[in-house]
């Protein structure tokens, strides 16, 4: 550990194992880039745009899985989020619609009876929204007090405002838990994964969207990969998520590659080049009317099914 991290130790932790599989064959894989001292809630937005910066990392020679070691404790990420306020992520509505009616879609496919959903980083209520009007009964939690209050504001949402894995939740009490965009940014994924199971009941599908560390754009893109970023404590291989996903007891029933649909207005707005366009009010009306597809295709989007007893 540098000196650094030791005068702030309680905010730092050594891991004693990999957090997907458990395997303790663990070494260091990229030394990071990241100035603790300067982090502010800014740099853990959905919509920061600061690529390329990462934690030290290191790799599981068993799973393959990639993760910030030593990684911040989940009480100074949780007071980081806690902080967080992101408009720009609220803009997007439309085309965080379209992706998520699509995961809800493929959701409805797998769980015909629809009951309780739970949304893990609910953030402003958008996926729950849409969820509810489909006929789920919703509920949902985001450790930001603005997307919290944000989602009531908007929706009427009650979105509980905490760090999932602490939360107080009946146990077998949801049929659909979805995480979408989440694990990723947990320095305990695994706690995360078994709360889902605990709320579960037997049969209920957790649905999980994360990055793919090995995805042609990860691969092209290399350091400068848009999701090597503060906000981001780990990297998911296929392996590494199944394991994750098998020691919390799911079967993983379906999974397919994630493209996301962004707005012209949003692709704009993340280039430092293209913020005058931003600013000008009536071009920035008529870009976020144009939906842009970005097929990327380097998420991983998994459907898992909590094991009945047998
Ligand atoms: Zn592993």
């Amino acid at each position: 550990m540098t000196g650094e991290m030791e005068s702030g130790s309680d905010r730092f932790e050594n891991s004693a194992g990999c957090p997907a599989c458990g395997s303790v064959r663990i070494a260091p894989w990229r030394k990071g880039t990241i100035d603790a001292a300067s982090l502010r809630p800014e740099s853990v937005r959905i919509t920061d745009s600061a690529y390329g910066r990462t934690w030290d990392l290191a790799r599981c020679r068993d799973c393959g899985h990639v993760f910030a070691d030593p990684c911040p404790a989940p009480e100074f990420i949780g007071s980081l989020y806690g902080g967080v306020e992101d408009p720009l992520y609220d803009e997007e509505t439309e085309g965080r619609e379209k992706n998520f009616l699509q995961v809800l879609a493929r959701l409805e496919t797998i769980l015909t009876d629809k009951g309780r959903l739970f949304d893990v980083g609910a953030a402003t209520g958008i996926l729950m929204n849409l969820a509810r009007g489909r006929g789920w009964d919703v509920d949902g939690a985001d450790p930001s007090a603005w997307a919290a209050a944000t989602a009531g504001a908007k929706y009427g949402l009650a979105v509980r405002e905490g760090l999932f894995e602490t939360l107080a939740l009946d146990p077998e009490s949801v049929d659909a838990v979805t995480m979408v965009d989440f694990i990723e940014h947990t320095a305990r994924p695994f706690d995360a994964v078994q709360k889902a199971a605990e709320i579960l009941k037997p049969g209920g599908v957790l649905c999980l969207v994360t990055p793919s560390l090995r995805s042609v754009a990860a691969r092209l893109a290399g350091r400068k990969w848009w999701h090597y970023r503060p906000a981001h404590l780990a990297y998911f291989t296929r392996r590494s998520l199944d394991a994750l996903l098998g020691r919390a007891g799911f079967t993983v029933v379906r999974r397919r590659s994630y493209s996301w649909t962004f707005s012209a207005h949003y692709l704009a707005s993340r280039k430092k080049v293209s913020r005058f366009l931003v600013r000008n009010a009536r071009l920035a009306g008529l870009l976020k009317q144009i939906p842009v597809k970005l097929v990327l295709g380097d998420s991983f989007e998994i459907y898992a099914r909590k094991e009945r007893p047998r």
